[in-house]
């Protein structure tokens, strides 16, 4: 009897744990069934194997516009275009998860009006104990606004690459047309100053001899102008030589050297991929430059270092030349740019503005950390 009773008591307490279990097992479900509901950056829908939608949360209402009653029973592909439908899209993207598991895709998906939207769907099919496909968990993220942020972005650059090319263009033409007639006229007032100079009288020598000037600064211009339009016409190198890059281009400027009795120092340069006639105009401007400004009252010093960076190879040429007022520091890096009189200083104000497009060239930059009276160091980055 006794037997009896405790066996009938544990019955009891098996049948309560039970309930119990139950009971949890349905509140985790609700919760959980709750929670998927309430997401609403994704639209989270449980598909049965032939496409019928089971279930609904917000996100489908806030990313395709569909309340539970109007979407559940009905088919996955309301949610394609016609395109894609007549394509079989859906069909290939279903067969797709039933394969491998899981699929993803980024495509034009229609909301309830009509509208598009830029989706990227996860598809995974869903098993039961047999390993059989019961169904599919179709997750849907809506990133029209990135993709239109993307297509704003791509369509910019691509102007900006039209825009740019038919402006190097424009400057190729004008410069390499310019210099024909720029040339009849020097070599007519060549002509005249042979022939009259001397002949009429001080002011016409005078005036000729302005012209001839003027003639020459056009043309040092214009060929400035044609070599910027130039610039990366010709292929990049993946082994160029700093170190001889720099022997080449003291060699070069071997006169200004002992004009300006430099004493330069060169350390040891780093090996890049680089366009070499470019580079070599880099390094060839801001030497020059160096020697150009530097301070009639004391022993010019250039030095040439480079050290790896986190951005790229750091290249400094350092003078202790006039120096550069720091309010002038990006203007000197545009063309025809410049803080002196040719009298004072020859030059055209271009050089600079070449070595900024030759470093932009190389996904770089360029600037002057300047001291008046003291010197420059300017410096720029290549990419390693
Ligand atoms: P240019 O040398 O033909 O004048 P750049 O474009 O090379 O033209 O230089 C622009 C201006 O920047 C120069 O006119 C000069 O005023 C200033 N500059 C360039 N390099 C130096 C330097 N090393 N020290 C002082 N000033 C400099």
């Amino acid at each position: 009897m006794n037997r009896r009773r405790a066996l009938r008591k544990r019955l009891h307490d098996a049948e309560r744990q039970l309930h119990l279990a139950r009971l949890e097992l349905k509140q985790t479900r609700d919760s959980y069934q709750n929670m998927v509901e309430e997401v609403n950056d994704y639209a989270i829908l449980m598909i049965a194997i032939d496409g019928t939608i089971l279930n609904w949360n917000k996100g489908v209402e806030k990313i395709k516009g569909y309340t539970a009653g109007e979407v559940i029973g009905k088919d996955f592909r309301i949610f394609y275009t016609a395109k894609d439908r007549a394509a079989k899209v859906p069909e290939q993207l279903l067969a797709a998860a039933v394969a491998d598991g899981r699929v993803q895709h980024e495509g034009w998906r229609l909301r309830k009006d009509g509208t598009l939207f830029w989706s990227n769907v996860t598809i995974t099919a869903m098993h039961n104990r047999a390993g059989e496909v019961t169904g599919f968990l179709k997750i849907t993220h809506d990133l029209t606004e990135r993709r239109l942020a993307e297509e704003n972005r791509r369509i910019y650059t691509e102007k900006l690459e039209i825009k740019n090319s038919e402006l190097e263009q424009f400057t190729y033409i004008a410069s390499h047309d310019l210099q024909e007639p720029l040339r009849s006229i020097s070599s007519l007032a060549q002509m005249i100053v042979e022939q009259y100079a001397g002949k009429i009288d001080e002011h016409a020598d005078a005036y000729l001899r302005f012209i001839t000037q003027s003639v020459n600064r056009m043309s040092q211009l214009i060929k400035g102008l044609l070599d910027y339009s130039r610039l990366g016409k010709a292929e990049q190198d993946p082994h160029v030589d700093c170190n001889e890059i720099v022997a080449t281009v003291l060699e070069d400027l071997q006169s200004s050297m002992r004009e300006s009795q430099a004493i330069i120092t060169v350390a040891h340069l780093p090996i890049l991929s680089a366009y070499p006639m470019e580079l070599k105009l880099l390094f060839q401007n801001l030497l020059s430059n160096a020697m150009k400004f530097r301070h009639k009252d004391r022993q010019l010093y250039i030095d040439v270092t480079a050290c790896l960076t986190d951005e790229g190879w750091l290249f400094e040429i350092r003078d202790n030349g006039i120096g550069i007022e720091p309010r002038f520091g990006d203007k000197i890096f545009e063309i025809f740019q410049r803080l002196h009189s040719k009298a004072a200083y020859e030059g055209t104000g271009i050089g600079l503005a070449h070595c900024k497009k030759i470093v932009a060239m190389h996904n770089g930059r360029i600037w002057v950390d300047s001291i008046p009276g003291k010197g420059s160091r300017f410096k720029f980055i290549i990419s390693a």
